[in-house]
């Protein structure tokens, strides 16, 4: 694609670095077949190539955002479909976080938007905000429906009705410390635990210490490491991004000096693809650029860090039928597909994938509580498809799709880590069925 940036406008690195995204692409529109909101609402600028386009004609002529740039970027989930698809390469993923960056500091949205987006902003990212605020939302559920009758207040509908009726203890696996290896020792590792996954979904971090611990790796769960920052990086807040990556690098900078790491074990996907781009957020100042890197670099989803240790046989094969649900920012945006397939497979698991998987479950960080609508759509769609493969339990490797699926299903659905630690001697995952009498038969009997 030709651009027109003035050198004046090249000067700026984030303008440079766009241009020469924006040159890549070359309009062949490959990528809207794939794109959930242009399959879903049909128009052009809701496409990757229409997001483009009004990305560049901002960018050129140095404009300030307005209201369609941003409704149509807004509609954007950020689910990088369209940059598996794209056959140029296009980086459509640092550009669309350098056009949210500049919507933010150029937009005034409309007070109830910017009331709710500072809400989340403020929440979110904290677990003891988050704990608090689900307790308030479950006092708060009956009045959803009055706030779906006032249009700009159906995000607070949308956050009363997503947040559970129940909300797990704490669990002692998340407080910092160490959790060692049992027997000989393999290995070290950092789990980063996260925000809202230890609220919401304690088992999956429990699961994942305790199947480590047992294939002798040393877990570390650092002192002051937190939320990832992607929360607040989609919503544009760049800076609040950059102080939640320079605090998890420093973190982690200390613990591979002090001990030294071989990962850092991520249990939910959508944080893995931001820890793996802190080397490039940070890559601006002088002072983290290299232990950004570093830390990048170390970065694994837990399936990848599974996948370099020798696996013994699993001490539990259920036979059950799992459908593995691949969140966006495990096949998108890591590029990690066969892998979570072939542990479970290996685990006695029967493995199908649902069709149009490439497609978003409509979660998305704040997305389904940003965009309800399109939100509610796409999870539809996303159960449809997965209840036709007719599973006895659905995994996923990422809480933002668990929590949104479930919303849409009776099937139980867990994360992938948790089927792996009970296959290999750990506890049954909360809601999982029993496996079938005859394979549960078949296992006992010695062949
Ligand atoms: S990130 Fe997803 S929603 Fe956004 S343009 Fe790409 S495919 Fe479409
Ligand atoms: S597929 Fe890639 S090159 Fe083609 S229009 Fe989409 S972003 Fe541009």
């Amino acid at each position: 694609m030709r651009t027109e940036f003035s050198i004046h406008q090249l000067a700026d690195p984030h303008i440079a670095e766009a241009e020469s995204i924006l040159r890549k692409c070359v309009h062949c529109g490959f990528c809207t077949a794939t794109c959930p909101t242009y399959v879903t609402l049909g128009n052009e600028l809701d496409s990757p190539r229409g997001r483009i386009y009004l990305i560049k004609d901002m960018f050129e002529n140095g404009r300030p955002a307005d209201k369609e740039v941003v409704t149509h970027i807004d509609r954007c989930l950020s689910c990088l479909a369209c940059m598996t698809t794209c056959p140029s390469g296009v980086d459509y993923m640092h550009l669309v976080d350098r056009a949210r960056a500049h919507i933010h500091s150029t937009y005034r949205r409309p007070l109830p938007d910017r009331l709710i987006r500072m809400m989340l902003a403020f929440v979110l990212p904290y677990r003891g905000r988050f704990r608090a605020s689900l307790t308030l939302a479950k006092l708060g559920r009956p009045f959803a429906s009055l706030f779906d009758a006032v249009s700009p207040l159906k995000p607070l509908a949308a956050m009363l009705r997503i947040a559970p009726s129940s909300i797990p203890n704490r669990s002692s696996f998340t407080e910092p410390g160490n959790h060692p290896a049992s027997g000989e020792k393999h290995g070290r590792v950092a789990i980063h635990t996260g925000c809202a996954q230890p609220v919401l979904q304690p088992a999956t971090n429990e699961a994942a210490i305790r199947l480590l611990n047992r294939f002798g790796i040393e877990v570390v769960v650092a002192e002051g490491e937190g939320c990832c920052g992607a929360l607040v990086h989609h919503m544009g807040r760049e800076e609040d991004a950059l102080d939640a990556a320079r605090r998890n690098v420093d973190v982690w900078t200390h613990q591979i000096g002090d001990g030294g790491l071989d990962a850092i074990i991520i249990t939910a996907s959508g944080c893995g693809t931001t820890v793996k781009d802190y080397g490039h957020m940070l890559r601006l100042d002088p002072a983290y650029a290299d232990k950004a890197a570093k830390v990048s670099a170390l970065a694994k989803d837990i399936t990848e860090y599974l996948a370099t240790l020798a696996l013994p046989a699993p001490a539990n094969k259920t036979g059950l039928t799992v459908t593995y649900h691949s969140a966006c920012s495990m096949q998108h945006g890591q590029k990690i597909t066969v892998l979570p397939k072939t542990l479970l497979e290996a685990a006695g698991f029967s493995v199908k994938s649902p069709a149009e998987g490439h497609i978003c479950c409509g979660s998305a960080g704040t997305y389904n509580i940003m965009q309800p609508e399109i939100a509610t759509q796409l999870r539809d769609r996303k159960v449809r498809n997965i209840e036709a493969t007719k599973p006895d339990i659905i995994a996923a490797g990422n809480i933002g799709c668990i929590t949104q699926i479930a919303q849409g299903t009776d099937i139980p659905i867990v994360h992938t880590i948790e089927l792996l630690d009970w296959a290999h001697g750990g506890p049954k995952p909360d809601g999982a069925p029993h496996a079938p009498a005859s394979t549960a038969l078949l296992w006992r009997v010695p062949t």
